[in-house]
């Protein structure tokens, strides 16, 4: 069982926010494909397993692709796996491009799943952050993508922008409950190095996230969703009806997968090694006989270090009885030792050996999952 993650570089305009590697340009949309294409050949030896259960093409834009041009990438991905009958493929999607044409397009393709980045249904709120498309845009597509028979349906949304209110953010959640979606998944605005964001806030343009805020807006989240029976499966994600990501929950639970495009990142059970982000390095050297990457093997350490965040991410918790590796045993009584404490905080629960963070603890997940790492 392995996955493929497919990374579009190109999109339309660059969100404040963003810290993915992609390019406001559409100009070597044709040329990146044919090294898409090139690089899948290159790569088929990569996973251990050839059977594929999952495909999703994330970004950028992956949406700025035509139909017959995505199934291009699925044939060619057709000729060198084998992708289960049942694999859950999912394109990611601004609403902008999801017209009635294009979604009707789309079904000629294998794609079974759209994730819609809709971050706001505010148009001051997607403004704010350069968000391309507009709050009715994003509604439109959500109803289109339905009404083309996209059922499985998950949007993104983002808490704590400076330019929400607490009453927008709950508009926000009563939209995405008349809308249905089946999957949602909701992070919080950071001003990541680098980015348009940090620098405007810098200058002063732009306000810096505020925490309280965001703390506030994650806890309607926490207590809203529940009432439209949507399940939190992880910090970020929710899921209707048992319908979690198939591909994010195979990356949380240690199943090889496949990264193909530039700054895409791949682990084979072994080793972790991520293509470099650059476009035209990626187009010369896919070429030139296979692309440019950086690679680590994986550390006792890092294996530790990446079980104990994941597992505290998920609904699933750690269970110090099912550790998928031999790892020291003082490793494991350190572990109790730092859980206690937390514990005693409210801010993580323990049951026969199964530990899991409250509802408090989840908005510190990652801070909390540092206090069990060792190097
Ligand atoms: S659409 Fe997505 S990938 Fe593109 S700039 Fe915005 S956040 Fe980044």
């Amino acid at each position: 069982m392995s996955g493929i993650y497919i990374h579009i570089p190109f999109c339309k305009k660059k969100c404040h926010y963003c810290n993915f590697f992609s390019l406001a340009t559409t100009r070597y949309r044709p040329e990146f494909l044919e090294s898409l294409l090139l690089e899948i050949e290159q790569r088929k030896s990569y996973l251990p397993s050839s059977k594929i259960n999952s495909i999703y093409l994330g970004g950028g834009t992956p949406s700025l692709y035509s139909a017959s041009d995505l199934n291009r990438i699925f044939e060619k991905l057709e000729e060198v796996f084998e992708i289960s009958s049942s694999a859950e493929i999912t394109l990611e999607a601004n609403p902008d491009d999801l017209s009635a044409e294009y979604l009707s397009s789309l079904r000629s393709t294998s794609i079974n799943r759209l994730s819609i980045g809709v971050q706001s249904f505010f148009d001051e709120e997607l403004k704010s952050v350069n968000r391309v498309h507009s709050g009715k845009e994003a509604i439109e597509s959500v109803k289109l993508a339905q009404d083309y028979g996209f059922d499985n349906l998950s949007l993104d949304l983002i808490y704590g922008i400076p330019a929400s209110t607490i009453n927008s953010w709950e508009k926000n959640l009563k939209i995405l409950q008349e809308l249905q979606p089946t999957h949602l998944s909701a992070y919080s605005l950071t001003q990541e190095p680098q980015t348009a964001y940090d620098v405007l806030v810098k200058k002063g343009k732009l306000q810096a996230p505020n925490d309280e805020k965001a703390i506030q807006q994650y806890e309607m989240l926490q207590d809203f969703l529940p009432l439209i029976s949507m399940e939190q499966y992880e910090i970020s994600n929710y899921a209707k009806d048992g319908k979690y990501a198939q591909h994010n929950t195979s990356y949380w639970q240690g199943i090889p997968y496949l990264g193909l495009g530039p700054s895409a990142h791949s682990y084979n059970g072994k080793s972790r090694r991520w293509n470099k982000a650059h476009l035209s390095d990626y187009i010369k050297s896919s070429e030139n006989g296979g692309v440019s990457f950086d690679e680590e093997q994986l550390s006792l350490d890092n294996q530790w270090n990446e079980w104990v965040m994941t597992g505290l991410r998920t609904k699933w918790g750690i269970d110090l009885n099912a550790s998928p590796k031999n790892f020291p045993k003082e490793w494991y009584d350190l572990f109790k030792e730092k859980a206690h404490s937390i514990i005693n905080q409210e801010l993580l629960m323990e049951d026969n050996g199964v530990f899991k963070l409250t509802k408090k603890g989840k908005f510190f997940a990652d801070g909390l999952a540092g206090e069990f790492f060792v190097d």
